[in-house]
């Protein structure tokens, strides 16, 4: 006879075997590729202000705000324009007092200026020089020169954007753990950050057992099916910011199963086997491994469940039901193994049921449930299918696991469940 425990026993037990897959290394990627959707390491300090110099927020013209401060309907200033700055390379000559520059958004606001004045409240006007001998004012050897009128005055500071007023130089750019997303891929690249330092995720061998299995793509003979669990898995460790470092099937054999186990754990850091762990014959991996604790969860789907160490390495052993082997990886690993990788665990969700539910005394249920009008906290919530542990497409038509604690009997329509986000 197996232990008997609770789900919340085990889901201690469980923590606790994956303790050491906390505090995981690390690794650098380029912002250019392999960023997205990794989990950010430590705190990205900016390693300058941005931005990185003073700069012009429009297009229009750079002056001093106290030579244009009287400029107000029906009396505009006028202002000669001594030259042009573009956003390119280079540094602007200071503004003399009494003149403007023609500047480009993003251009570098020349020193003596504290102010632009947008484009559209002025009147720039190109004038030609009759000068006859083919030189300006200034004995430039252009016959043009521009001057500007300015209909309103602006106060110091105005469309000039300051060194450091997005990010102060050594101010936090990026948090320690954000999975990296297209706008902070753009914030690192600004701030000249070319490499970021990100978790290497947890490597997950996924072992599914059953001689009646065959992979996606093959042809089932007589009393075979295809491998649901593998790919489930792989997918959901992958969601979880895992990586699947190695996809086994192996036939219900004690020795392939350890000769594959063994391989599992020299690859991986976790082993994950699906199958042979109830009480029937054939149970190969309670066979194959005598170090792994096999144990009867207080739960429906997933009760029977295993987990102890196999080369070294942590295994647990999930149910070869579709159904349990899923929910067996939403209750018991998907948030350990989101905050090993520096995600935050799956929140929660309270519910309202949409149906009256009844449920065996002394086990905690978890029934697929879906949305009806709308989906979050405090929505309606119905059942999904029934409650066999085989329903893996009913399984594929529900948003959350309906959580019915194990001391009830019954719920109403109307009662309030928490639920776990799919
Ligand atoms: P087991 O725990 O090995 O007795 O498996 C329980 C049930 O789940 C059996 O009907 C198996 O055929 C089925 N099953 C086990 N593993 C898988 C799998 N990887 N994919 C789909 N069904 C499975
Ligand atoms: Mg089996």
């Amino acid at each position: 006879m197996s232990e008997r425990v609770d789900v919340e026993q085990h889901r201690a037990d469980v923590a606790e075997l994956l303790a050491e897959l906390a505090g995981r290394p690390t690794e650098e990627v380029s912002v250019h590729e392999g960023a997205l959707g990794r989990v950010l390491a430590s705190d990205v300090l900016a390693p300058g202000p941005l931005p990185r110099f003073r700069n012009s927020q429009m297009d229009g013209f750079a002056v001093r705000a106290a030579d244009v401060a009287s400029a107000g309907p029906g009396a505009p200033v006028t202002l000669p324009v001594v030259g042009d700055v573009a956003a390119a390379p280079g540094e602007p000559a200071p503004l003399e007092p009494g003149t403007a520059v023609r500047i480009m958004t993003g251009a570098p606001v020349p020193a003596g200026a504290d102010a632009v004045v947008p484009v559209e409240d002025t009147d720039h006007v190109t004038f030609n020089h009759a000068r006859g001998d083919g030189t300006r004012d200034d004995g430039a050897p252009h016959g043009s020169a521009t001057s500007v009128e300015i209909a309103r005055g602006r106060q110091a500071g105005e469309f000039v954007r300051e060194p450091g007023s997005d990010v102060a130089q050594g101010a936090v750019v990026l948090r320690a753990g954000t999975v990296l997303a297209p706008h902070h891929v753009a914030a690192a690249a600004a701030c000249g950050i070319a490499r970021l330092t990100v978790r290497v995720p947890v490597s997950v061998a996924v072992v599914s057992t059953g001689s009646e299995l065959v992979g996606p793509g093959d042809e089932p003979g007589p009393g075979q099916i295809w491998d649901a669990n593998g790919p489930a898995l792989a997918a959901a460790v992958l969601a979880a910011g895992g990586q699947v470092g190695l996809r086994l099937t192996v036939p219900d054999d004690p020795e392939v199963v350890r000769a594959g186990l063994e391989r599992a754990a020299a690859l991986c850091d976790l082993v994950l086997t699906t199958g042979g762990v109830s009480q029937g014959a054939y149970e190969v991996v309670k066979d194959a491994l005598p170090e792994v604790a096999f144990r009867s969860v207080a739960m429906q789907p997933g009760g029977p469940q295993g987990l102890g160490r196999f080369a070294g390495r942590p295994v647990l052993a999930f149910p070869g039901n579709p159904v349990s082997a899923q929910v067996s990886f939403v209750v018991f690993l998907r948030d350990l193994l989101r905050q090993a990788g520096g995600l935050l665990p799956v929140r929660q969700v309270p519910a309202v049921l949409d149906d009256a539910v009844v449920s065996p005394a002394g086990r905690r249920q978890l029934l697929r449930g879906r949305w009806v009008d709308d989906a979050g906290a405090g929505a309606r919530v119905a059942v999904v299918g029934g409650p066999g542990s085989h329903l893996v497409a009913s399984m594929a038509a529900a948003d959350v696991l309906i959580d019915v604690p194990a001391a009830a009997t019954r719920l109403d329509e109307g009662a309030e469940v928490m639920t776990w986000p799919l």
